[in-house]
């Protein structure tokens, strides 16, 4: 990665001014408002690749609402995976509890995929559905790019992009469904969040549409949530929706009162995005199941099973047979062999905690067959490098970049019915070609847009 000589573009800090201007903004570890890494250039996606992209999204919608609404299945896939994650023990132990399918369900997720080296195909990377971000952000940047095009006196121009509006939409229609107009919407936070304007932009769409949101850590609830009648309530407050953003970690849940607030929503009516049961269905362990066409073929008809099956990327438990190069062998000793060629995933979100390379092998060789059930083997994915700009804290840098292409999802159901399915927006995170992680806060990646 070098630094570009700053005379190239501006001495004059205008490309952080604008980032600002346009809300691409987080806080440091002092508190303080910055400004978040961001491209300055769009991301080249394939026009056909883009509307796969947005064809994908209400088909995984529609898988994992339909993965989450069958409850023995989820607890015979996680059973395994719980005996040895106390975290997922606890969620599969309150997902247990509820023999009522959810009388209505609010879905927020994000897709993310790597393209092929060609960029015709998508290769999905996760399907996130606790607690995805940037759909605050995310927005903001084609807005912010297209002002540094004119700026600059760039040709490209980057694709809008506003995925709240939809969120927004989708969280009117679930107050709409609680059906009683003085409900209130909740925000489940992290206690110190630093990606808070993200958050804040989410607010500010709601507020347009004159919702106020209130926002609480599971701590807070764990003293202060109460159950009146099957209801969420905060003092007076009934609490018709609540969205997390809080609850990917088993940190976030380490306290037995934020263990308590967790318990006393999943117990409540309100219409909680997401339910226990979509968090379980958003599992790493349960997407590997859902790469077999027989288990797919329980929650998708043939034609939606067959295009959501063409991002599949290669997944399996480390002690199951893979065929790869005409080869069949087991998972493990496929990796044993190549552990360049793949990934190994514990049952743990948030960034991270992915082992490549010796780290893999070693973890692969150290652990028993009970152990290694808990992880994936993923086939590493290669997407394409190209040269780029970016902006980090402050410095421009230029260097080779890929880009991992995630697309929101807002789904709503009443029963058995579909109230609503809409892919609502994109997301872009550009990271240097030998970085490992590309989210933004906890990686190294930088927020960017898709170019038009
Ligand atoms: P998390 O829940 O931690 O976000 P992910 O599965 O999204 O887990 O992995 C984190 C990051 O690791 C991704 O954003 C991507 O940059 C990289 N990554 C994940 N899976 C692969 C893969 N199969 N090949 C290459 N990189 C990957
Ligand atoms: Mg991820």
């Amino acid at each position: 990665m070098n630094t570009v000589d700053r005379t190239e573009f501006e001495r004059d800090g205008a490309a952080e001014q604008l980032a600002a201007l346009h809300g691409l903004l987080q806080l440091d570890a002092a508190g303080q408002l910055q400004h978040c890494p961001v491209m300055l250039t769009p991301a080249p996606l394939r026009a056909d690749t883009f509307a796969e992209l947005e064809a994908l999204t209400p088909l995984y919608s529609t898988l994992a609402h339909r993965v989450a609404s069958s409850g023995a299945f989820l607890i015979d896939a996680l059973s395994g995976v719980a005996e040895s994650d106390a975290y997922i023990e606890f969620l599969l132990g309150l997902a247990r509890e509820r023999h009522d399918a959810a009388p209505a369900r609010l879905s927020i997720t994000r897709s993310d995929y790597f393209t092929s080296a060609d960029g015709r195909l998508l290769r999905q990377v996760e399907l996130n559905t606790i607690a995805a971000s940037y759909l605050g952000l995310g927005g903001r940047v084609a807005d912010f790019h297209n002002a540094w095009a004119t700026r600059t006196g760039a040709s490209w121009r980057a694709r809008l992009n506003a995925p709240t509006v939809g969120v927004a939409d989708a969280f009117e229609a679930a107050l709409a469904a609680y059906g009683v107009p003085s409900g209130r919407v909740l925000f489940v936070v992290l206690p110190g969040e630093r990606n808070i304007v993200d958050q804040r932009l989410l607010e500010l769409e709601l507020a347009a549409r004159g919702i106020n949101v209130l926002r609480r850590t599971f701590d807070e609830l764990g003293e202060q949530a109460r159950l009146h009648g099957g209801e969420l309530f905060l003092g007076d407050e009934r609490i018709a929706v609540t969205y997390l953003r809080a609850g990917l970690l088993a940190a976030d849940l380490a306290s037995e009162s934020a263990r308590r607030g967790w318990r006393t929503i999943a117990r409540s009516s309100t219409i909680a995005a997401p339910d226990i049961p979509l968090m379980l269905a958003g599992t790493k362990k349960v997407q590997q199941l859902l790469t077999d066409r027989r288990v797919l073929s329980r929650f998708l008809p043939p034609e939606d099973a067959t295009r959501v099956a063409r991002s599949f990327a290669l997944l399996a438990a480390p002690d199951d047979p893979i065929t790869i190069d005409g080869r069949e062998q087991l998972a493990l000793d496929a990796a044993l062999e190549r552990p360049d060629r793949f990934v190994l995933k514990p049952q743990r979100e948030g960034g991270g905690n992915n082992l490549y390379d010796h780290e893999l092998t070693r973890a692969l060789r150290s652990m028993s067959r009970a152990e290694r059930s808990a992880y994936i083997l993923m086939e590493r994915l290669e997407p394409p490098a190209r040269p780029a700009v970016g902006l980090r804290a402050g410095a421009m840098w230029r260097g080779e970049v890929v880009s991992e292409f995630g697309h929101y999802g807002a789904l709503l159901t009443r029963g058995e019915r579909i109230v609503l399915n809409r892919g609502v927006g994109y997301l872009v995170r550009t990271k240097a070609v030998d970085a490992r992680e590309g989210g933004i806060c906890s990686g190294a990646g930088h927020l960017d847009s898709v170019e038009a």
